[in-house]
């Protein structure tokens, strides 16, 4: 594996010059449009003649996953009181019953939300489910960070979900089925797995 160092020079394609030019390695400020991150100092080539950034080295991409990963917002939702109790009971599965286990079992449940389109679809479809009705009457707050949320408006708005309220139904919804009633052991599994990482 190749690390680059700072003021190396080297040929890259450059995408405003469309073709192969001259680079140079510096740290730069990158900008992200979604999500919205800017992130310090990371090591770019920059295109000697249009001093755009032609490429980002493979060494750069841990600096800006923590920046990706670092802006955090509260989640706050209403549910039925029902569904809280499935978050609950979730918790007792996957996380022992851990006080704070709460948050990262819903973020866990989001972020595959947000990722994996056809999960996304089996969410959509559990909206449908009578546990999935109710008065929304439970006050449900989490910190969340912003690049998952992103991603599950995102996912939202093309599978056809209107809200993030929805999106939470949904997943809990699904998840009675995936996990308590271990319908799907392997998803049950990667959210203990994920669990104990962070607990
Ligand atoms: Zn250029």
């Amino acid at each position: 594996m190749k690390i680059w160092m700072d003021r190396e020079r080297s040929r890259a394609i450059c995408p405003s010059c469309e073709r192969k030019t001259e680079v140079v390695f510096q740290r730069r400020e990158v900008t992200l449009s979604a999500p919205p991150v800017t992130a310090e100092d990371v090591l770019v080539a920059v295109c000697v003649e249009c001093e755009g950034i032609a490429m980002i080295p493979h060494q750069s991409t841990p600096k800006l996953r923590e920046a990706i990963q670092k802006p955090k917002e509260t989640l706050n939702v209403r549910v039925p009181g029902h569904l809280e109790d499935v978050l609950y009971l979730l918790v007792d599965r996957v996380a022992h019953g851990w006080k704070n286990g709460k948050a990262p079992v819903l973020k866990y449940l989001l972020h595959e939300f947000g990722d994996n389109p056809e999960y996304a679809r089996r969410v959509r479809e559990h909206l449908d489910d009578d546990l999935a009705q109710g008065p929304a009457d439970q006050d449900v707050s989490v910190r969340v960070p912003t690049y998952i949320l992103v991603a599950v408006d995102q996912m939202a708005e093309m599978v056809g979900i209107a809200n993030r309220s929805e999106v939470v139904r949904g997943v809990l919804a699904s998840a009675k089925e995936d996990v308590l009633e271990e319908r799907d052991p392997e998803f049950a599994s990667s959210i203990q797995r994920a669990i104990a990482a962070v607990a």
